[in-house]
Formats: C-alpha cells, sequence, structure tokens
C-alpha cells in the first residue's frame, strides 16, 4: 500500500456564496503534509468545521484570480497572523497575487507576524513548483477568461512495505522487521533474508486539481495515470453553448478527460448555481467514466 491521500471540500460551486453553495477551496493530505489549494470566500470558517489544524497549512496554491478562488485568503493570512504564528507561508499562484494580498493587507492595516513567501506563476508550460522528499507539485496550465494554472501532487519515493504474510511464513523474527523495511538483507538461521523480496512499493498516489477551465484536451498528457481527479463541471451538455463564451466545461467533458487520461477515479466540483438537482452531472459522466463522485462541501473522500 501506498500512503493514504484525504480530499476535503470546503467548497464546490462557481459564482456567489449561498446558504448552501460555497465557492471553491479543498485541503489536500498527502504524505503529512496539508495542501490547501483555493480560498473561495469563507474558506476559514469551513477549515474550522473540517478541523483542519490552521498551524499545518503551509501551502496555499491558488489557480487563478478571480474571486470565487482566493477572496477568503486575505481574511486567512490575516487570522494567521492573530494566531502569532511564526512559521513561514507559501503562497503560489498567478502573477499579481502577491500586490493584490500585500495592498490589501496594507490597507486594511493588518499585519501578519510572519514570513510569507509568494511564488508568482506566469508561465504557460508545465513546471514544478515545490518539491521534497515526499512530494511534488507541478502545474497543469489551463484555459480560462483569465491566467489559471491547475496543479498536480504527486506522491515521490513511496515508502516500502513489509510482505506480512511472506515474512511469517519464513518465520523472520520480527526484531529484523525494521531493519529489512530499511533496504537491509538479514541473516535468519543461516539463510540470507534479501530486503527487496520481503518488500514492495505500490504505485505512487496522485492528484490532479483542474478548476476553472474549458474543455482542454492538452491537460491528458500532464495528468496521465493520475489516481484522482478534480475537474470543474460549471454546466451539463444541455448549457455547453456557454462553455466558450465563460471558458468552463460540462460533466461529459470532464469524464471525458478522466477516461483519456486514465484516471483511476472523478470528482466533480465548481457547479453552476443554475442547477438545483446534480444528480444529472453523475448521469451524464457515466456515460464515459464510470468511476465518479460530486463534490460537497465538507466531504472529505478518502482513499487507503
Ligand atoms: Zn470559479
Amino acid at each position: 500500500m501506498s500512503s493514504p491521500l484525504s480530499l476535503t471540500i470546503l467548497g464546490c460551486h462557481s459564482a456567489s456564496p449561498k446558504a448552501n453553495a460555497h465557492p471553491t477551496s479543498q485541503v489536500l493530505e498527502l504524505r503529512g503534509h496539508i495542501f490547501l489549494i483555493d480560498c473561495g470566500e469563507g474558506t476559514q470558517v469551513r477549515l474550522r468545521k473540517s478541523k483542519v489544524k490552521f498551524s499545518r497549512i503551509k501551502h496555499i496554491f491558488i489557480s487563478h484570480l478571480h474571486g470565487d478562488h482566493i477572496f477568503g485568503l486575505v481574511g486567512l493570512i490575516s487570522t494567521f497572523g492573530m494566531m502569532k504564528r511564526t512559521e513561514k507561508l507559501h503562497v503560489y499562484g498567478p502573477k499579481g497575487i502577491k500586490e493584490l494580498i500585500l495592498t490589501q493587507l496594507k490597507i486594511t492595516a493588518s499585519f501578519t507576524t510572519y514570513p510569507i513567501e509568494f511564488i508568482e506563476l506566469s508561465n504557460d508550460e508545465s513546471e514544478v513548483v515545490f518539491e521534497d522528499e515526499k512530494v511534488r507539485v507541478s502545474t497543469i496550465p489551463l484555459e480560462h477568461r483569465i491566467y489559471a494554472n491547475g496543479y498536480l501532487f504527486q506522491e515521490v519515493n513511496p515508502p516500502r512495505k513489509l510482505n506480512l504474510p511472506l515474512l511469517e511464513d519464513l518465520g523472520v523474527d520480527k526484531v529484523y522487521y525494521g531493519k529489512l523495511q530499511k533496504g537491509s538483507d538479514v541473516e535468519h538461521e543461516n539463510k540470507l533474508i534479501k530486503s527487496d523480496d520481503v518488500c514492495f512499493v505500490e504505485s505512487p498516489k496522485s492528484y490532479a486539481f483542474c478548476s476553472d477551465t474549458v474543455y482542454r484536451p492538452q491537460i491528458v498528457p500532464l495528468i496521465k495515470d493520475v489516481f484522482l481527479l478534480y475537474h470543474e463541471a460549471t454546466f451539463l451538455e444541455t448549457e455547453a453553448d456557454l462553455c466558450q463564451k465563460t471558458k468552463h466545461s460540462t460533466a461529459l467533458q470532464a469524464a471525458t478527460i478522466a477516461n483519456a487520461a486514465n484516471a483511476k477515479h472523478l470528482i466533480l466540483g465548481h457547479f453552476s448555481a443554475r442547477y438545483n438537482d446534480l444528480t444529472m452531472f453523475v448521469s451524464e459522466a457515466k456515460q464515459v467514466f464510470e468511476n465518479v463522485e460530486l463534490a460537497e462541501t465538507l466531504k472529505r473522500f478518502y482513499f487507503e
């Protein structure tokens, strides 16, 4: 097994917030990291509800500078200050995000007690924006009314796991398990037990966030074989004519991307307020991709 991946939806609707429809934001947990993705209005309230510890958020990824993806960010940054945060915050987003946030902080006489590093993006090609020994994050260039990127989060160096049934069959003493897992071979009853024979590594988990965008097949090679894909589905095919004008996608188009990319799971989101019943999004997507679910505020998708 690779490490668990969990995705908590804090908001998954387009346009203005409503009583039960919140703009885009989500929390990804992967290999001990907590990544906040987009920060629409009211994100911090739903972060509280989801019980995510604010101090664990060190990296915030913003897709584009439309209000339904950014209007909650200055509030959250200000709250971090009131909590007397000292740890550095990394904010990734389109060029202009630094000026946008710093101007709001300055004019509202807000202060931060901690450093913020802005990683401003303007590239039209995919680029790696974060990497450590466990996770790599790269951009997925999208096509929207303004400059926009999705993000691909990939587990790297997935941990070695012990094949426990095999070790028990071989009668290997548990005192050797730690060594074997770390890659060392051990001697057991005059027999050499090779670490590679009793350990395995499952395929790394990955998550692609693609919102907001018009149908864009160029995404497919960037997210090939992705484990979990979140793709915007603002409209149904009955409103497909609105997609080119507004640069959004339909549920069928999102599913077509998932199918072409050979994704394992698809989550649809960024629903237009015009739809009261979202079940049609599932049936439309299932025409081309079976393993599809709808995003829902405060729903947590968990994968072992
Ligand atoms: Zn949007």
